[in-house]
């Protein structure tokens, strides 16, 4: 475990994907940073989450981010050397009903309007491009911006892709206490104490927690999604599936494996730190899942699990400078945040190094919540 510098220029609360890429595009910008983590670093919902990076499913606030992020994700390696276990094999966002149907045109529609080419695909077309589809899928919509990375790839080659950039990423080492100095911030870790110019919350569901140390008050809640992965299979889904309206997202890895989740909740929460799998939700989401891929019927499962996914009150990222607090910034909830997590680091550290970023990012700032 790497041990605590005294100072930093930068500090960053939270060891998942807002925290290491924000901290990775400081670095390249020639900053000095330093991520402290409570736990392990990747240690929570980066860790335990789908690595779907689906644009098709996103609101239409963030599409211009997760859309930025895809890229970022494809350019990983040539920008840094590090392998996420990155494959865009495209996407299908099926609908199963006369009502999903309707509300699945309207979906390509808005995100047509938006610059997001979506096509859509029913009878003997969808047959073709999907043969391991289930009867009752009557359409759905194609977009080939709709990817994957592997989380447990992901967080072992950002941990050790930010340490060659020279960011000091410190586990073991929780946010008790933050003062405010003349000159920046001296903040109390279980680990020691560090003195930073700029520091930035990127404390997942624990963020609201974070700002509370400094007197700042952040709705945020949090999910418990659930996540399922089965035993190897021969090679069948050859796309990220998704679906409007019945909580899915599906797809089969490299190795054979497939992830089953969608958003389906355990039992827990902040308060109490649980997060439990709820066995009933679990049989709706492989419901969801064998009905729209009847041949996941054959497979055994391996391991379901859950993680706290953070949520703001408007359910839209927590972004930019903390309201009353100089150089202080949030970078936090946004809904599947691991899509976007690239794209809202390397914008965090155009925020910070040039006080403007390159997409339309003050809707998002924390102090819409300033009452
Ligand atoms: C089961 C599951 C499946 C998901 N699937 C997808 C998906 O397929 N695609 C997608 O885009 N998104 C998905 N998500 C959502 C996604 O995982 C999150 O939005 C994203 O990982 C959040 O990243 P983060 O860095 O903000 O938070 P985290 O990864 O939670 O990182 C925050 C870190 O801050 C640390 N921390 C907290 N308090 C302190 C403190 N006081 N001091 C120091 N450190 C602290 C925590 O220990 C934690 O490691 C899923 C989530 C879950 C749970």
């Amino acid at each position: 475990m790497a041990d605590l510098p005294k100072d930093t220029d930068i500090l960053v609360i939270g060891a998942g994907i807002a925290g290491l890429c924000s901290a990775l595009y400081l670095a390249r910008a020639g900053r000095t940073v330093a991520v402290v983590e409570r736990g392990e670093p990747w240690g929570d919902a980066s860790g335990a989450n789908a690595g779907t990076l689906s644009l098709q499913v996103k609101r239409p606030e963030v599409l211009h981010i997760t859309r930025r992020a895809i890229e970022l994700w494809q350019d990983f390696k040539a920008d840094f050397g590090i392998d996420v276990g990155f494959g865009r094999p495209g996407g299908l966002r099926v609908a199963t009903n006369a009502r999903e149907v309707d509300m699945l045109r309207h979906s390509q529609a808005e995100q047509r309007t938006l610059g997001i080419e979506v096509e859509w695909l029913d009878g003997n077309r969808l047959r073709d491009t999907a043969p391991w589809l289930g009867p009752t899928v009557l359409a759905a919509t194609w977009c080939d911006w709709d990817s994957y990375s592997s989380p447990l790839q992901a967080g072992r080659a950002l941990i050790d892709g930010a340490r060659r950039d020279g960011v000091a990423v410190i586990g073991g080492a929780a946010v008790t206490a933050i003062a405010k100095e003349t000159k920046g911030y001296r903040v109390t870790t279980a680990l020691g104490v560090i003195a930073c110019n700029t520091l930035v919350i990127a404390a997942g569901a624990w963020s609201g927690e974070v700002a509370a140390i400094l007197g700042v008050t952040l709705p945020v809640s949090a999910d418990v999604n659930m996540l399922s992965v089965t035993e190897p299979a021969p090679h069948l889904i050859d796309k990220v599936v998704t679906h409007i309206g019945g909580i899915l997202s599906l797809k089969q890895y490299p190795n054979g494996t497939c992830l089953i989740g969608g958003g389906w909740q355990g039992q827990g929460g902040l308060a109490s730190g649980r997060k439990e799998i709820d066995h009933e939700q679990l049989m709706h989401n492989f419901r969801v899942a064998i009905g729209v891929v009847p041949a996941l019927a054959n497979l055994r499962l391996v391991r379901s699990w859950s993680g706290f996914e953070g949520v703001a009150a408007d359910a839209l990222p927590l972004f930019g400078p903390l309201p009353g607090r100089p150089a202080a910034y949030v970078n936090a909830c946004a809904r599947g945040g691991y899509s976007q997590g690239p794209a809202l680091g390397l914008l965090m550290a155009e925020l910070i190094s040039a006080g403007r970023t390159s997409l339309p990012m003050e809707r998002f700032y924390p102090a819409r919540f300033a009452s």
